[in-house]
């Protein structure tokens, strides 16, 4: 096994072993552009280091002692030599973790070393701030002695060379032993301490958030130390080769002269902006510039560059993928392509799907992010970010006003307050609760499940752990990141850019998976059209009840006793549906339209709180408590497993009857105006092949009376949503009698798993900390489980009927891993909120290119 590696002996292709910053320094080297030389213990290394119980093998010594000494003969300096060699040792993981480990400069300082160094650069001052820089920071990232305490020793010790023993000795007095003086002592230490930065506790944390392999372990970079602090034609700085929040082609970046890279990251002197280097350094920055050029053609990407000059020669030190926003990923992805540095293919494979939304939402400033005050956290159920005065009822909300929702659960009493509202926050529920659907199939921001929310609706107050604050404070919220901050920070502008448009169009080229959208009201599937959805493939029919007073009908019909009243209550069901078809087809014209009949799970319907509960007793002209009686007896113990789905149409089968009459009324009405619709209607929850030929026998009769009636055929297929593991395993059975299935994965989760998709927030939290699930499986499919039955219930769907549609509506729909499943297994399309169909689109190619590389 080989541990250690010099520049000359790797490339980016072996980032693995030698981190990014190792592989991309081995890179530079073999294409000779000019970078101090230097050695790479590799990751391997770390993880011996750690099998190890933390001690360095003999193995790995003699290995990196080896490579020193071949670097000092490269370099014609020696460690502790008339001509010293300095050295920088840094950290370099696999995946950038910037900032989340350690760096030490200026290694192999001791006496002797500084008075040559003297002779050499004949600069006594320099040499001796060189010096206490190198102690000072060996004590600090080694030993753990804060910062602070050596600049005190420098404010009061004016002459350099006794401040160094000063310094000397305070490290004594600290730690118990005298200071390190050879270099070989010195680097051995620093090793170790970059070894255990791997797993200090901001890097823990960092892999953590970013899903990062705990086992991958940091490379170390022992890199020949060029001087930027040496005089004034010196100096030091990071350049972007493209704007980052912009993605202008432009170089941008900063540098201070006569200065080390630490006192960029310290914040001790202000940099000046990179073009001032034109005017002090005008052949460096040219040389700069086409270096600049030449690392991004390589590399293929915008790059994050960090150079020195010594004394008007410029170094690189550092090259990577700069980080950028969301508007600069998608410019440079499109630019790129124009300028042929990446084919579409690369270009599409360069964007991460989940910053889409940003880009049609906006995004909080992000200096002013930094400044602002946190007051919890939640889940992040629906991308955007919001400002507003924080509302604990929905009828409070005025309408002109910036307000954010902040509710136990929602409830469609809220539909009109989250319509209203700028974002909407729930103390329960996950990420597939009626507040978190609702809230992305609106393009609102949402965070549910944030537990720290005490509401006190008598005083009209809330606390959010420690903070406590009044109905009207503002709030921002972030839907990406499910944080809650106080007051109001300032937003960026959201846009649906011509490049974005563009990038969109080339997903849709090269992508084979259908993307369809969950739209169920005109707003909704124009927005979804606009950002390129095929058609619907769900329209909740039991949402569209949800705007105005719509929802009276369905309660009216839930409640009724009598024949006479559900007649009554039909009609009027009739009646909406009619009209909000009519409107409907003409909005999606000729594209399919997955219609899904009702599908109330009955607590989305009823009233909660008192009051409304008085409202509709009025309404309905009964006593409160005639009403509460009826409530009480259509209680279902576990609404979500009760009289629900399909159930209800065993049960009252008019009611799919009158439904499946509106809309193909609608639909010929439409049609006879000259567009070609095309409905599909779908059955919710189906558990048997026996319900779903009764059911389908009822519907068919009446689309039969429909034609008769109005002498007119059109284009119609049946299918059927498959939610429960029965469904799935019955597939075989079930496609005889369908044209199409559609997973709904947010029910097939919730009953594959047996857990509830509303209440199990309150105790997952535990099974991720715990990494006994890694991720949330009503946010990302479970494929060992979930995924199994959707595979089996295809195949099986496939083999015996070949001409079945088949396709997934759930949340997973719109969500990147779970996409590239879906394509995998050759589902013929997702469907997702509007608002994720961008998201979708770009990761169904995605996964398709990956696919076939
Ligand atoms: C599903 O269960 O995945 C689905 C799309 O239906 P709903 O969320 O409306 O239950
Ligand atoms: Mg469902």
């Amino acid at each position: 096994m080989k541990r250690v590696y010099s520049f000359n002996e790797g490339g980016k292709h072996m980032i693995d072993i030698l981190g990014g910053k190792g592989g991309n320094l081995a890179e530079m080297k073999q294409q000779n552009l000019p970078i101090p030389n230097g050695i790479i213990i590799s990751t391997t290394s770390c993880k011996e280091y750690y099998l190890n119980n933390k001690n360095i093998s003999s193995e790995l010594e003699n290995e990196i002692l080896e490579k020193l000494s071949e670097l000092e003969s490269m370099t014609e300096k020696k460690f502790d030599g008339d001509n010293p060699m300095l050295v920088s040792v840094r950290s370099g993981a696999p995946v950038s973790m910037p900032g989340m480990m350690d760096t030490i400069l200026n290694l192999g300082m001791n006496d002797l070393v500084a008075e040559n160094m003297c002779k050499i650069f004949n600069d006594k001052d320099f040499v001796y701030d060189v010096y206490f820089r190198f102690i000072q920071m060996f004590s600090e990232i080694v030993m753990g002695i804060e910062k602070e305490r050596f600049f005190e020793l420098k404010e009061r010790e004016k002459n350099k060379v006794q401040l160094i023993q000063l310094a000397k000795e305070f490290y004594f007095s600290e730690i118990g032993e005298r200071f390190p003086e050879t270099a070989k002592e010195q680097i051995f230490m620093a090793v170790k301490a970059i070894f255990n930065s791997w797993n200090n506790e901001r890097a823990i944390l960092y892999r953590k958030l970013n899903n990062i392999d705990d086992n991958m372990g940091t490379a170390v970079v022992i890199q020949e130390m060029v001087f930027g602090n040496l005089n004034n034609k010196s100096g030091t700085g990071v350049v972007f080769t493209r704007n980052p929040s912009t993605g202008e082609r432009k170089i941008f970046g900063e540098f201070l002269l006569n200065a080390q890279g630490e006192d960029i990251v310290a914040g001790i002197r202000t940099p000046e902006p990179i073009e001032r280097l034109e005017k002090e350094m005008p052949k460096v920055y040219e040389e700069l510039l086409q270096l600049c050029e030449i690392l991004e053609k390589n590399n293929k990407d915008m790059q994050d560059i960090e150079f020195t000059i010594e004394n008007g020669k410029l170094f690189l030190l550092q090259t990577r993928a700069g980080k950028r926003s969301s508007q600069a990923a998608i410019k440079i992805a499109v630019d790129m392509v124009k300028e042929e540095i990446l084919s579409k293919q690369e270009a599409i494979l360069t964007i991460n799907p989940a910053i889409l939304p940003q880009l049609l939402h906006g995004d909080f400033d992000s200096s002013a992010l930094k400044e602002a005050t946190l007051l919890g956290e939640g889940l992040p159920a629906s991308a955007g970010v919001a400002v507003g005065r924080v509302m604990l009822s929905a009828d409070r909300i005025p309408t002109k006003a910036l307000t954010i929702l902040v509710r136990e659960e929602t409830s469609p009493e809220d539909i009109k307050g989250m319509s209203l509202a700028q974002g909407i926050i729930t103390v329960k529920g996950g990420a597939t609760s009626h507040g978190a659907v609702v809230a992305r199939g609106m393009g609102k921001c949402c965070i549910t499940g944030c537990g720290d929310i005490k509401i006190d609706e008598e005083k009209r107050e809330l606390t959010i752990g420690k903070h406590s604050l009044k109905e009207g404070d503002f709030i921002s919220i972030s839907g990406y990141t499910g944080k809650i901050y106080l007051g109001k920070i300032p937003l960026t502008k959201p846009e649906f850019a011509d490049n974005l448009k563009e990038f969109i169009s080339w997903c849709k080229e090269i992508k084979r998976l259908g993307v369809r959208m969950n739209a169920d009201t005109v707003e909704d599937i124009k927005f979804g059209k606009e950002f390129g959805a095929e058609g619907i493939g769900l329209c909740r029919t039991e949402h569209m009840f949800f705007q105005n007073e719509k929802i009276w009908s369905i309660r009216e019909m839930i409640l009724s006793e009598t024949e006479i009243e559900q007649k009554n209550a039909l009609e009027k069901i009739y009646q909406i549906q009619r009209d909000d078809f009519y409107k409907i087809f003409k909005t999606i014209g000729e594209d399919k339209i997955i219609i899904r009949l009702l599908d109330p799970p009955l607590h989305e319907f009823l009233p909660k709180t008192l009051k409304d509960k008085e409202l509709m007793a009025k309404n309905f002209n009964i006593s409160l408590d005639i009403l509460e009686k009826r409530i009480n007896e259509l209680k279902d113990e576990n609404p979500m497993l009760g009289h629900r789905g399909c159930r209800l149409a065993i049960s009252l089968p008019e009611l799919y009857n009158i439904q499946v009459k509106a809309i193909m009324e609608a639909a010929i009405q439409v049609y006879k105006e000259g567009i070609d619709v095309k409905p599909e209607i779908m059955l919710p929850l189906i558990i048997e092949v026996e319900e779903l030929k009764y059911i389908k026998n009822n519907i068919v009769n009446e689309i039969k009376k429909v034609f008769e009636n109005y002498q007119q055929e059109i284009y119609y297929k049946i299918g059927t949503m498959i939610e429960t593991p029965r469904a799935a395993l019955l597939s075989d059975e079930i496609a005889k009698e369908v044209d199409f299935f559609s997973f709904g994965t947010n029910d097939l989760t919730q009953t594959t798993f047996g857990l509830s998709r509303d209440d199990s927030i309150k105790f997952m939290e535990k099974y991720y900390e715990n990494n006994i699930f890694k991720v949330d499986p009503f946010v990302s499919i479970d494929k060992k489980g979930v995924g199994k039955l959707v595979k089996l219930s295809t195949e099986a769907g496939r083999e015996n009927n070949p001409k079945i549609n088949i396709g997934i509506c759930g949340e997973h729909g719109g969500e990147s891993e779970s996409i590239d499943f879906f394509n995998s297994i050759g589902l013929d399309y997702v469907s997702c909120s509007p608002f994720r169909v961008l998201t979708a689109i770009v990761s169904a190619a995605q996964a398709h290119l990956k696919s076939r590389y």
